[in-house]
């Protein structure tokens, strides 16, 4: 649905997130009004109660707190994966204000430009500069940005959480980083290479999401969230092919180009651990869930770099010696490699028991249902904790509503998509550009499709009256 709004309105759309992300990081250096909602007589849900939270044995002192950190922990990123799966990648590509910092250059005209020598036309031409498509970056992208995701989650658990001062240089950094890449290299570079949130896009989108616009039938010029400029008959693209099978182009097609490819498998697997052990890993460093589900660990002022050296673990009373500093990224590694290890061996299982009910099953099937499998469980792993400090505060039956549309969405992503093939994709995307052939020669196949109009044939009708076609011809 949104691949068709206009780029005008988009670019103001990201350009006001922006402003209000601008608006974030100057308050994590400087809030004089979100610490009176946290007073414990303001009477707001946030207000300070006398609620005892204990980490690692001792009551944690708690102060009224600017809220940043807490709003953009507990309130804003718990929304996006589920915006994710209802929306589609076409949406949030529109709209990141990250992706925006990126093209910045480009809007700025500022971009690096290569000269290439243009066989055809005998002129020099200036080109922005691509990934090469035979680089180990193309190659690994997506195993590569997983690692970049889970290592900004672990260094949420021990530098970002709620050190507000390392949270707003964080934020720069990767806008500048951003901004670095789109100086120097052309297209959306920076997300489909680098951007480390692009696994989780991947995950809770592909192949398709929920309100996602298809791609491939009908065939639009500018397709779902292509690199593109307002034109004077609308939008025109200006893709430069920065990525070979691109999501913003077809999410779908570009689904089926990595599903099979090394390292997918580890993104999808590993990427349930990391999820399950960042919260987990609260309980496992305070000894108990309170430090989480209070989100007393958004405003530990000034205290999260001085935690470095603290045991990492504690259970039962008892200290773990192992540094948080090490505690954190040892149990982050493990619940990776151990999630991959258990969904590969639920993958053979599966494999295992599909072959006997249906020798003709494929690999590739398997792996797709798994896929999907591992994304819906991932997601409603996350929706167990995430935004929970302040679910809790809802009335009960604002809690079930949330609880049931999460479910809900979910689940109707998982059915949309789970009976999907790559052989759907490719022989849609084939009567899509043989529909209009076909209409031109109606008067002559009306009586073989017992006068159904061509728009109303199915894909697999559409290929066997192509054939048809040809060979009465
Ligand atoms: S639309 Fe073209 S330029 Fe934009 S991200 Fe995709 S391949 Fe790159």
């Amino acid at each position: 649905m949104f691949a068709k709004a206009p780029e005008r309105r988009m670019v103001t759309v990201r350009l006001i997130l922006f402003i209000a992300w601008i608006v974030l990081i100057v308050s994590l250096f400087w809030d004089p009004v979100t610490p009176v909602l946290t007073q414990p007589d303001s009477g707001t849900p946030f207000a300070l109660s006398n609620k005892e939270v204990r980490v690692q044995g001792v009551v944690l002192e708690q102060k009224p707190y600017a809220m940043g950190a807490r709003m953009f922990w507990t309130m804003i990123l718990p929304c996006v994966p589920l915006f994710l799966m209802v929306f589609g990648h076409e949406a949030w590509r529109r709209i990141c204000p990250l992706s925006l910092s990126s093209r910045i250059p480009y809007y700025l005209g500022l971009q690096f430009m290569r000269k290439t020598f243009n066989r055809q036309t005998g002129r020099v031409e200036r080109k922005p500069m691509t990934i090469s498509q035979d680089s180990w970056l193309a190659r690994w992208h997506l195993p590569l940005q997983f690692v970049f995701l889970s290592s900004g989650v672990t260094a949420r658990l021990l530098f970002i959480n709620s050190d507000r001062a390392v949270f707003a240089f964080f934020f720069i950094g990767i806008i500048t980083a951003a901004i670095i890449t789109g100086l120097f290299y052309g297209g959306k570079t920076w997300c489909n290479y680098l951007c480390p949130i692009a696994p989780m896009q991947r995950i809770y989108t592909m192949p398709r999401g929920i309100l996602e616009t298809p791609a491939h039938a009908p065939k639009l010029p500018v397709t779902q969230s292509m690199c593109r400029t307002p034109g004077k008959d609308g939008d025109q693209s200006v893709c430069v092919s920065c990525i070979t099978a691109c999501p913003d182009v077809d999410l779908e097609r570009s689904y089926w180009e990595i599903y099979k490819r090394p390292g997918s498998r580890f993104t999808y697997y590993g990427y349930f651990g990391m999820v399950l052990m960042f919260y987990v890993y609260y309980y496992l460093y305070s000894g108990g869930w309170d430090y989480y589900f209070t989100g007393a660990w958004t405003h530990e002022e000034n205290a999260q770099l001085n935690q470095l050296m603290n045991p990492g673990f504690w259970f039962n009373g008892y200290a773990v010696p192992i540094p948080k500093i090490i505690a954190a990224p040892l149990a982050m590694g493990l619940a990776v490699l151990g999630a991959y290890a258990l969904w590969c061996g639920i993958e053979a299982i599966y494999r295992r028991v599909a072959r006997k009910l249906d020798p003709s099953v494929s690999d590739d099937k398997v792996r797709h249902h798994m896929f999907m499998v591992c994304a819906w469980v991932t997601i409603n792993t996350f929706y167990l904790f995430a935004g929970r400090p302040n679910i809790a505060l809802m009335p009960p039956w604002l809690q079930t509503t949330v609880n049931t549309l999460i479910v809900v969405a979910t689940t109707v992503w998982l059915m949309k998509n789970i009976g999907r093939s790559q052989e759907d994709h490719t022989e849609e995307t084939l009567a899509s550009a043989l529909r209009s052939r076909l209409a031109q020669s109606y008067d002559r196949l009306k009586d073989l499709v017992r006068g159904k109009r061509i728009e109303d044939l199915s894909p697999a009708e559409i290929n066997i009256l192509s054939k048809v076609s040809k060979g009465e011809s």
